[in-house]
């Protein structure tokens, strides 16, 4: 952790993250490495995934460096590797002799019982690199062991265990139990971030990979985020390029809990409510999700999907009233910085300010850190998902 940040515990909230003192827009709050990182690839996609299987940078199909795992290719599977460099890195830790064949075991199961279910190739994918991070790193593993999560028993975590049960962990004393199996993919579900693949307009957005980051697993969510995080995946050229970049939205006195969202900014409110019950298992009960909450309170609750189209025409009305907002925004009505609590619409000031504009970018503004702390707050503002600088109104 970083001096200005430290962890807390809130009643109700868990362990959070809390200011220790006043954070300036744009400041770097926390720094993450991964502890480990898996492909989001599926077993059997049909199109091959150009990224590098060991530093996750994109790669050209054609590029004359370019390696692959024989071991997996033989067995169907498609591990690439940018370099040899990298596949000699990947063959000490993530792609160790033993996770290759690891892998390889699951493939016949896997297309023959969920073939289609890329939930499940990704829990497979996670559940070999966290008994491998197991192999390299008992530290690692401990830090893993003791994020939040200890799952419910599922015909997958049986069937995965099933597979992996016969696969001896050359630890000593290390015991694959189906427990552990369960833990492990809840811990998975809560914590791993997505790394996703460069913005490009028009396109749906992909993971590339999935990483555990031991410290920002820490935030809370929070539907109005005071801080966001940034990933330079392809950017960076050091070995730090899969590191997440935590950076303030705006100014936040100390003592004050920084939150992330944990999904794009501008999702509705049932979407929100039904993704954070489902991934996270809890009811958001945000500022803004409890004002949103009372917009249409007779029609919001209690649809079990069988009305869809009174749904839609709600989700209209909505939209409508956001615009509404956005125009007295515009108006002057809220000039204040800062959001005001009593506001009926605290959401619409962070909406005109801090989401990006471009065309299904759907992504949040901060601005470039400012050079030192005592220097002032920089008007350049930096999209967290297409990258595009715009100068702050
Ligand atoms: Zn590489
Ligand atoms: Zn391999
Ligand atoms: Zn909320
Ligand atoms: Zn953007």
């Amino acid at each position: 952790m970083t001096p200005a940040i430290t962890i807390t515990e809130i009643q109700g909230r868990g362990r959070s993250l809390i200011s220790t003192r006043q954070l300036k827009s744009g400041e770097i709050i926390l720094k993450d490495s991964p502890i480990l990182l898996y492909s989001a690839s599926s077993f059997v996609s049909k199109t091959p995934h150009f990224f590098c299987s060991n530093c996750f940078k994109s790669i050209n199909s054609q590029s004359p460096s370019l390696v692959s795992c024989q071991s997996c290719s033989s067995s169907g599977l498609s591990t690439l590797f940018c370099s040899p460099e990298c596949y000699a890195t990947a063959k000490q830790c993530f792609h160790s002799p033993w996770a290759c064949e690891a892998l390889r075991r699951f493939v016949s199961p896997v297309l023959s019982c969920y073939p289609d279910n890329v939930e499940v190739h990704l829990q497979v994918r996670f559940l070999v690199a966290a008994l491998c991070l197991g192999i390299v790193s008992p530290e690692g593993f401990r830090v893993l062991m003791s994020l939040q999560g200890d799952g419910k028993d599922s015909d997958e975590a049986r069937f995965i265990y099933s597979v992996i049960k016969d696969v001896r962990v050359p630890v000593e004393g290390f015991v694959v139990s189906l427990e552990i199996v369960v833990a492990l993919l809840d811990k998975d579900k809560l914590n791993a971030f997505g790394l996703m693949e460069p913005f490009e307009e028009g396109k749906e957005r992909a993971v590339r990979a999935y990483g555990i980051y031991p410290n920002a697993s820490f935030f809370n969510h929070d539907c109005l985020p005071n801080a966001c995080r940034f990933e330079y995946v392809d950017k960076n050229s050091g070995g730090d390029n899969t590191d997440m970049v935590i950076r303030m939205i705006h100014d936040v006195p100390s003592g004050r809990e920084i939150c992330l969202s944990y999904f794009p900014v501008n999702f509705k409110f049932g979407d929100r409510q039904k993704r954070l019950l489902e991934d996270y298992g809890f009811k958001c009960e945000c500022d803004r999700c409890r004002v949103e909450a009372n917009w249409s309170d007779d029609e919001e609750d209690g649809d079990g999907g069988g009305d869809n189209e009174g749904m839609e025409e709600e989700e209209e009305e909505k939209e409508e009233e956001w615009n509404d907002d956005e125009q007295m925004v515009e108006d002057g009505m809220a000039e204040e910085e800062g959001t005001d609590q009593n506001n009926d619409f605290p959401h619409a000031y962070f909406f005109v300010k801090y989401m990006c504009n471009r065309n299904g970018c759907g992504g949040t503004l901060a601005p470039l850190p400012p050079r030192s702390l005592s220097d002032s707050s920089s008007d350049l503002m930096e999209c967290n998902v297409c990258g595009n600088l715009t100068k702050d109104s």
